[in-house]
């Protein structure tokens, strides 16, 4: 018998109005309705013509035949790689029995994108996995030494006093990644409610300075600053934003200290105010930049470790930037040192607000 699209004419058109991908076949496999988000999944659906032309996919059609034979529902999950990774969930079942034209009713294929599902289910997986290889290397350390001074080294004060002082370092380091853990997801948690306090930026930068000039002397470094004469004033939380500046020059004065010098800049530019850490140590090979700001990512773990370095420090900086509304560019040239800049929307520049 011809297929005679008009008897799936309302079908189709309730079909085209749904967002998610929708296939309708009879029970001879020939698609009689479908809609552009399924032609999206696969371009060679077309109405009229078997749906195994356009789709081979073996588990699905294994489903497809079983639900046409035993009129039971199914549920099945699909993967592709090409052209990118994604997951679909798809239901089949059998309708229309009794009102369809057809005296065997039709199939609904409907397809559901899972792949932001499956993006995050993976990232939380691998965030765990690195929290916990993080932590358990100090852990097992410091097991190591507690044993150690159980037995061994018992009775050799000298052992013990440098033992402590490891152990010390190790706790310590435990501590700094918990923290910045919990800070983290603090702030993710508020990530798109914007701040509501009004934070006077030159404040902020200097007291930040202050509180890195006994590092910046340790390791030889100056810092210069460019600052507008006026005030400049951004809507935030003041103690998010003196945890980004720190971070920015802490990690200038740890990884670029061979510079022996460090320029923060305040350009307030219209509706927005650019804070640049510039440094003129190695700087970071291009492949690198994309990534600084994943969680746990470092371009040398094993300085990154000696510096006593979480990892975390610039993802934090970029979830604080992203809750005021803000955001962190990089512009490295290696030999030539590193420019990290926050943007931040600017509330106004000038006097102090009337209280
Ligand atoms: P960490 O705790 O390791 O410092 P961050 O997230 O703050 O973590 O930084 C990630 C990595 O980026 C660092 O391990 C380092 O390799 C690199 N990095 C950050 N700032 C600089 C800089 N100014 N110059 C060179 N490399 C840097």
């Amino acid at each position: 018998m011809k297929f005679d699209a008009t008897r799936y004419a309302e079908l189709q058109s309730i079909i085209a109005s749904l967002p998610n991908p929708v296939v309708a076949l009879d029970r001879q496999e020939i698609v009689v309705a479908c809609n552009d988000a399924a032609r999206d999944l696969a371009p060679a659906l077309r109405i009229g013509e078997p749906f195994s032309l356009a789709w081979r996919t073996p588990s699905l059609l294994a489903a497809m035949r079983a639900v046409a034979a035993t009129g039971t529902s199914q549920k099945l999950e699909l993967w592709d790689r090409v052209p990118a990774e994604r997951w679909h969930e798809v239901h089949i079942a059998g309708v229309g029995q009794a009102t369809s034209p057809d005296p065997f009713g039709i199939l609904l294929m409907v397809f559901h994108d899972i792949t932001p599902l499956r993006r995050s289910e993976e990232m939380r997986a691998d965030f765990v996995a690195n929290a916990s290889h993080e932590l358990r290397t100090p852990l097992a350390s410091l097991l190591g030494f507690i044993e150690t001074l159980q037995g061994k080294a018992r009775d050799d004060p000298n052992a013990r006093e440098r033992f402590l002082a490891i152990m010390h370092a190790q706790a310590r380091r435990m501590t700094r990644l918990i923290d910045d853990l919990l800070s983290l997801s603090r702030i993710e948690l508020k990530e798109h409610v914007r701040p509501d306090g009004e934070v006077e930026l030159l404040g902020v930068v200097r007291q930040v300075i202050d509180m890195m000039q006994t590092l910046a002397r340790d390791r030889g470094v100056e810092i210069q600053t460019a600052m507008t004469a006026e005030p400049v004033y951004v809507r935030g939380d003041r103690d998010e934003l003196i945890r980004v500046f720190e971070n920015l020059v802490e990690n200038a004065l740890k990884y670029a200290a061979s510079g022996k010098r460090v320029d923060l800049t305040v350009t307030p530019d219209n509706s927005e105010v650019a804070i640049a850490v510039r440094d003129y140590g190695p700087g970071i090979a291009p492949e690198h930049l994309p990534r600084l700001t994943e969680r746990f990512y470092r371009v040398d773990a094993v300085h990154s470790r000696s510096e006593g370095g979480t990892g975390l420090g610039l993802a934090l900086v970029k979830h604080i930037l992203s809750h005021h509304g803000g955001r962190l560019s990089i512009a490295s040239t290696p030999g030539a040192g590193a420019t990290f800049i926050a943007h931040l929307p600017l509330v106004r520049e000038g006097a102090a607000m009337p209280t």
